[in-house]
């Protein structure tokens, strides 16, 4: 049994504007590439972690390079989301959703993640 997927404010507007679905978050948090960074893990689609079976047309091929930041005790919380950056390097230097100072508390498991 998955965790539920719950996103923050500004999660939903990220997918919004970059018209990910709950799914397309879903399949990137199962397939992605896991890489633990400053207090939360982000989850990266990427082209080699497309299962085989799946066909060369689905939408889900269009989400190789889609970053999922979550919280890493369970996975639940969606701190953001983005598309298509060419690295985890980039990640780093860029952190989109830090630009302000904010703490949020998962409303899943209680974990404080502070964007700093
Ligand atoms: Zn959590």
């Amino acid at each position: 049994m998955e965790n539920p997927l719950i996103l923050s404010i500004h999660a939903e507007e990220r997918a919004g504007q970059e018209n990910l679905s709950d799914d397309d978050i879903l399949f990137v948090r199962k397939h992605g590439y896991k890489l633990p960074n400053a207090g939360v893990v982000f989850r990266q689609l990427r082209r080699d972690r497309i299962p085989v079976q799946l066909p060369g047309s689905h939408r889900y091929r269009q989400l190789v390079g889609t970053t999922v930041v979550l919280c890493p005790t369970c996975e639940s919380f969606v701190i953001t989301v983005y598309r298509n950056e060419a690295a985890f390097g980039k990640d780093k230097k860029k952190r989109r959703y830090n630009q302000k100072r904010q703490v949020l508390r998962c409303p899943y498991c209680g974990t404080l993640h502070k964007m700093i």
